[in-house]
């Protein structure tokens, strides 16, 4: 293998940089030329590629978003556009790819892999919501967030003693609302994947109040419903004021955290080890501190699981 390509695609996550910059770096330490491919398969398909240096990648380990840009495609879902993306990566003399991306974007990789083209993904997304790897880039940036938000929210919530309902980002996904409640002490935490009780959730907030406490925070996943109507519901059975903040978009940028970095670092560099071991259709990933290699139909086709100790552990807490 003499050139392979890097692209982002999907939704950005903290780390993409770090992983595009390890990536790059790695390969041509192992003597590889190397492709940035901007915009995601958009750009694959219209050919908008870059060579990459060991500068072209400085100054970028500490920065949210991507330099490369990431896009979503229509194209790529016609086999039409994914054959156009094939001949351009010939023409471009690129034999191996590292896709970092969300399950969107290993669904469109797996399809180039079983095109001849040889792919290598790397997971990063801030929903945390792909089997395989305990955790995917941007988590836990996006958790730190969130935390950093509660912390604001809670001085507030103590000073007029009031209930505030958070919506989180996890369509499908309570992981962050999981960690995010659990490292900011929350009250409740409320995630699609389990049941939800309101009712469960008011007599916390009623504990607590007959305790002393002064104010209680619930976490709400976005994919639970909208906190906005949760919290009248919470309201209605505590008789309590209740405020609603949806933090939407600031939980996807950001620097990423010293943790997303190391894993963005040793996840890129070892994406390009495996293309040019010969390896394609895989997941490079980290489970209990290790390297895993997953094939990426073995992944996308097993639903991640949400720790139900630590969501367990969370009510412990909240008693
Ligand atoms: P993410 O990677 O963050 O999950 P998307 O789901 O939007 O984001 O996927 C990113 C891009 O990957 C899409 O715009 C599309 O170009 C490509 N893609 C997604 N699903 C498929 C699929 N089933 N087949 C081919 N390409 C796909």
């Amino acid at each position: 293998m003499k050139r392979i390509g890097v692209l982002t695609s999907g939704g950005d996550a903290p780390g993409m940089n770090a992983a595009v910059r390890a990536a790059v770096r790695q390969a041509i330490f192992d003597g590889l030329a190397v492709t940035g491919i901007r915009k995601g398969y958009a750009g694959l398909i219209a050919g908008e590629y870059m060579e990459m240096d060991t500068g072209s990648v400085a100054d970028i380990i500490h920065r949210g978003g991507t330099i490369l840009r990431t896009a979503r495609c229509e194209e790529f879902y016609e086999e039409a556009g994914r054959w156009q993306a094939v001949e351009c990566l010939k023409a471009a003399g690129i034999e191996g790819l590292v896709v970092i991306g969300g399950d969107g974007s290993f669904r469109g990789a797996a399809c180039l892999h079983q095109m001849g083209i040889k792919t290598v993904c790397i997971p990063a997304t801030i929903d945390n919501d792909i089997a395989g790897t305990d955790y995917t880039l941007g988590f836990d940036t996006a958790v730190n967030s969130v935390v950093e938000a509660i912390n604001k929210i809670r001085d507030t919530a103590t000073s007029h003693e009031r209930v505030f309902l958070i919506e989180v980002m996890g369509r499908y996904s309570g992981q962050i609302a999981l960690y995010a409640g659990i490292a900011g002490g929350a009250e409740s935490v409320l995630v699609p994947e389990l049941p939800v009780s309101l009712e469960e959730a008011g007599e916390r907030i009623r504990r607590g109040r007959s305790r002393g406490k002064l104010h209680s925070i619930i976490l709400v996943a976005e994919g639970v419903g909208s906190a906005l109507e949760i919290g009248k519901v919470i309201k209605e059975r505590t008789g309590l004021d209740t405020r609603v903040t949806i933090l939407g978009h600031i939980q996807r940028g950001g620097a990423p955290t010293a943790f997303d970095r190391v894993l963005a670092t040793r996840l890129g560099s070892e994406a390009v080890k495996l293309l040019s071991a010969g390896a394609s259709g895989v997941m490079v990933g980290m489970a209990a501190s290790q390297i895993t290699v997953l094939p990426l139909e073995e992944v996308l086709s097993r639903q991640k699981v949400l720790n139900e100790e630590l969501y367990r552990l969370a009510g412990v807490l909240s008693i």
